[in-house]
């Protein structure tokens, strides 16, 4: 699917979910949407904020606060909880199912994608449950922090 066939469906759907829910169709709601499936990663509000308003402030932090909201409950954006961290986000629609490595110390996230998993899950035979997408969360210490520890242990040792 080209990018701007994915960006023509969930504006569909958008569209569709602002009138059930009684929401006002604001073009700034339509741009967020839009620029949050240009984005291929997970990104956090502030994140978000900077890179929108990067050329002329366009969104207020409200504005965004509020249709971020409305893209989470309308299941086009993802809101994960990644740990201590605040939440971040990612796309919804066509992106496939992966797995999320977190760094317990830095924070920082990887997305892996693992067609044994995949299969797993999908083979599931899931009673009285119709599975939709899942998001499976891995916690451990990222190669860049596990350095800096051996480091800081070696350092400690020599004192
Ligand atoms: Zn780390
Ligand atoms: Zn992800």
């Amino acid at each position: 699917m080209s990018q701007e066939d994915i960006f023509e469906k969930v504006k569909q759907e958008f569209t569709a979910y602002l009138i059930a829910k009684g929401h006002r169709k604001t073009p700034e709601r339509y741009m967020i949407l839009k620029h949050i499936y240009t984005l291929n990663d997970h990104f956090d509000i502030d994140f978000l904020y900077n890179s929108i308003n990067s050329e002329r402030p366009v969104v207020s932090r409200a504005t965004l606060y509020n249709t971020m909201e409305l893209l989470v409950d309308s299941n086009l954006v993802i809101k994960h909880s990644f740990g201590a961290n605040m939440s971040h986000y990612e796309k919804a629609y066509n992106n496939d199912n992966h797995l999320h490595l977190i760094c317990t110390i830095c924070g920082d996230i990887k997305e892996i994608k693992d067609h044994n998993i995949k299969d797993v899950i999908q083979s599931k035979k899931l009673s009285k449950f119709a599975l939709s997408h899942y998001s499976l969360y891995i916690y451990g210490v990222c190669n860049k922090c596990a350095k800096l520890t051996t480091k800081k242990r070696t350092s400690q040792a020599k004192k």
